[in-house]
Order: structure tokens, then sequence, then C-alpha cells
């Protein structure tokens, strides 16, 4: 056998390992019985143990070894060749750092998980703080195995954003807030918006039925996939026929569930579309978590939250509630929709503010990591932040500091992927646009194959082959930035607010 052959059939059974833990992942956030946890949580570290080991074996270095020799040449077009690319790198990473570091953190996350928990409900910041303190140490050892990095911010985005850095982040958020922050302060000088009629009482089951409906018009394949409830909408695949969309109800809050499955549909129909030569291959992956958030607030914010969209949607979606919307006008819907309001939490934030909150974070990392901020100090400069992005006073840590799961799950330097898939959502819908006009003109009429097509072909097909800067400067003809985005702000919520 071929060094290419050995690889690929480790590589395989790694796929299928990796498909397996997604699968007890997704019961857990679903069907699993709430006492089941202490088992669950035995099954998905030994996976994710033989995972580790099958990929960080001296055999697999000197396989890379004889084929990084092999495909020196080839183009990264070539799929063996970017297979070979992608295996490197994430050996690299992975015998980087030492196994110590890797169960220490894993255990010190699991603590801090559960301490987050008590500590966001109660709003006691000091029993958090040990745990964050711990963290962001062990985060900063992790850095630290990777000497060549331009900042220690680098070696932790890479892990989400292959070949991000910090610097580039920070100019892609110097370039936003100098934009959003007067947009904001724009938009707060206008008479409000009432988001009333979203608050009325929708039936759920009526929810559940209306958003599987229309997430299959967006083109989700229900023989390849499922749509369940969860606490936290998510998407998840066990391979590219199975790929599995979570989504939430509530009564009295209709956003929730049709945005969320919106959302949810847009990771999903990436997840439906690499191509079948990747089966079982780790190319059948998105190319990072940027690019997957682009795909899914495409489908949110880029159609969903459209003008288009709903002149088209609405007289369906008032038909399935009746009562409820008898008297709400398109107009008022729309605009319900798309207000814009200063709130303390991240996930409940309107398209405008949204990435105030990302920037806020990835502030704060920065400053934890290298020094300047000592944790003790954290929850006064957030609020600081806070006071000086939304102009709002913190009420408490619970919306404030403590409100993400995130650096408790030891997820540092994961924010900037939410904006980063903000912006390329923009720049990908005007490129699809531009190769075809027809496009937009086609939401008003439900019509979504013709975009869902550009998607495929220009950013699904290619799996994980590319790096993130690759795949967009491929598919858009330039490198991410926030222009497009600024500019689609300035223009949509000018109109909506007379500005
Ligand atoms: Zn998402």
């Amino acid at each position: 056998m071929s060094s290419l052959s050995i690889l690929k059939s480790l590589l395989a059974e790694v796929d299928d390992l990796e498909n397996a833990f997604a699968m007890l992942e997704w019961d857990q956030a679903t069907y699993m019985p709430s006492g089941s946890g202490e088992s669950r949580a035995y099954q998905m570290a030994t996976l994710q143990k033989i995972v580790h080991e099958k990929l960080t074996t001296d055999e697999v270095g000197h396989l890379l070894d004889d084929l990084n020799k092999e495909y020196a040449g080839v183009s990264i077009d070539d799929d063996d060749a970017a297979l070979v690319r992608l295996t490197t790198r994430v050996y690299q990473r992975r015998t980087q750092i030492p196994a110590r570091l890797v169960e220490e953190t894993t255990r010190a996350c699991s603590l801090a998980q559960e301490v987050w928990i008590k500590a966001r409900a109660e709003s006691n910041f000091a029993a958090f703080l040990p745990h964050l303190e711990r963290i962001f140490d062990l985060k900063r050892q992790t850095a630290a195995c990777f000497p060549g990095a331009q900042s220690v911010y680098d070696p932790l985005l890479d892990e989400f954003e292959a070949g991000g850095s910090a610097a580039q982040v920070r100019a892609m958020f110097e370039e936003l807030k100098a934009a959003i922050v007067p947009l904001v302060q724009a938009i707060a000088a206008r008479p409000p918006v009432s988001d009333e009629v979203l608050r009325r009482d929708y039936d759920e089951a009526q929810q559940m039925a209306v958003t599987s409906a229309l997430i299959q018009q967006f083109g989700f394949d229900f023989n390849r996939g499922r749509q369940d409830k969860s606490a936290h909408p998510f998407c998840t695949s066990f391979g590219f026929d199975d790929v599995r969309v979570t989504t939430r109800t509530q009564r009295n809050y209709v956003v929730s569930c049709l945005m969320g499955s919106m959302h949810e549909c847009g990771h999903a129909l990436y997840d439906q579309g690499y191509p079948a030569q990747y089966f079982r291959t780790s190319l059948a992956r998105g190319a990072s978590l940027g690019v997957h958030e682009s795909q899914s607030r495409l489908w949110e914010n880029l159609v969903g939250r459209s003008r288009a969209f709903w002149d088209w949607y609405y007289p369906t979606f008032q038909a399935a509630f009746p009562a409820t919307l008898r008297d709400v006008s398109l107009d008022n819907f729309y605009r319900a929709l798309n207000r814009v309001q200063p709130s303390f939490i991240r996930v409940e934030a309107d398209e405008v503010t949204y990435n105030l909150h990302i920037l806020l974070r990835f502030e704060m990392e920065v400053a934890l990591l290298d020094g300047s901020l000592a944790a003790k100090d954290a929850p006064e400069a957030w609020n600081a932040k806070f006071k000086a992005y939304f102009g709002l006073d913190v009420p408490d840590d619970r919306r404030g500091i403590l409100q993400d799961t995130h650096w408790a799950s030891g997820l540092i330097a994961y924010f900037p992927t939410y904006t980063i898939g903000n912006l390329l959502s923009v720049q990908l819908f005007e490129a699809a646009t531009r190769a075809n006009p027809a496009i937009p003109a086609g939401l008003a009429r439900g019509e979504f194959a013709p975009l869902l097509a550009w998607l495929r072909t220009n950013v699904h097909q290619h799996g994980r082959k590319y790096l993130p800067g690759e795949l967009i400067q491929r598919a858009t003809g330039s490198p991410l930035s926030a222009k497009p985005y600024i500019a689609y702000l300035q223009q949509k919520y000018g109109a909506l607010y007379g500005l």
C-alpha cells in the first residue's frame, strides 16, 4: 500500500470515530435522559482519546514526512495534496501541545463549567474568578507551545480560523467600530420601534411545522437530516449524509425558533453540500468556524431578514398563525424583525449591534492574555467598555461578563469567528448576486435554488480543502473585508430608520 492509501484508511477510521462522537453529543443535547450524564462523559472522553492517539503516532509522522516530499510541488487544487496539507496541520497542532496540558485544560474546563452555571445564575463573579484565571493561564501555556507565533492570541485563533491573526482581527474591528458606533447612536436618536408583534402567542407545534417546511424550501434535505428541539440550537453532522439541526420554541417569542431554524439550516446546507469523493475524509468539513458562520448568517440575515424574502413569505407565515397576526401588516412585521436596540445579551442582539458585543470580548481576551488586565478587574473593564460602546450601565455580571459559556469552556479566541462570519456573509451574497443578478429578485418569489447552487459551487464543494483566506479570495475575488458589511448595514438600516 502507498503512504497515501495508508493515511487515507487511517483518516477514514478517525472520521467514523468523530462522527460517532458527534452522535453521542447530539443525543446528549436532545433526547438523553438527565441522569445519564456521567456514563456519557466517559464514552465521549474515550472516543476523543482514541482519536488523539490515532492521529499522533510516530507512524503518522513518518507517513506525513514522506507525503510532504511527494506532494511538495503539487497544486493545492489537487484533493490529495490538500489532504496532506490539512493532516500535517492537524498533526503538528496535536503533537506540539503536551498531553499533560491537554488533559489539565479539559479537567479545568469541566470544573469551570459547573461553577460557571451556578455563578451566572447567582451573578457571582467572585466564585468564577479562580477558574477564569486558571483557564487563561492554561491557554497562555498552550500558546507558548507555538514559539514562532506573532502574538499569544494567534495560535489560539488558529484552532478555529486557520491562518487567522490578532492583527487582522484588530484591523477588522477598528474599521467596524468607526462605522457602527455612530450608526447605533443615530438609530437611538430616532423614534423606537416596537417588537410587540413578535412577542404574541405563537403555538409551539405550529412553529416547528412552519420552520421545517421553510428550511426544506431553502434546500435542507430531510432524507439526509432531521430537525429536533434542544435548549441551545445547533447543527451537527455524522457524515454529510446525516446532518442534524436543532431549534427551540418559546410560546411568546417567535424569533427564537424562526430565525434560529434559518440560522442552523445555513450551517446544515454547507454540511450537506460536500462532494461525494470527500466521504470519510477530513476534507468533508467546513473551511473554518468563520466560513461556517457565514453560511448560517447568510440564510438567517441576507435571506431571512430581507424585505424581498418577507414579500414572498409573510402571507404563508400569517396564515399559519391567523389569530396572532390577523391585524399585523407586512410592514410592521418586517420592521419589528429588524428592530435595532442596544441590549446586554449577545445572543439576543440585532444585526447592527451584534459585532460590538464581539469586539468587546476580543479586546477583553487580548488584555487578559497579554497580562495588561488582571482577571479580578475584568468585570469593571467589561462594564466600562459596555458603557462606551452601547451607552448602557451593566446592572449585574449575569447580564455582563458571566453571560457566555465560551471562556468557561476554554473557547478563548473563538468569538471573532462570529464577526468573520457576518462580514463574509455579505461578501458572499454580493459575489453570488454579481454572478447571477436574478438572485435577489428570486427571493421575493421563494426561489432559493439559484443562491444555493452558487454556494454549492463556490463554497460547499470545496469542503475543508482550502484555508479560509484562500477560499474567501477564490469565492469573492477579494480578501475578507469589513467594507461590504458596513455598506450593507448603512443602506438597510438607513432606509429602515430614515437616516
Ligand atoms: Zn452559527
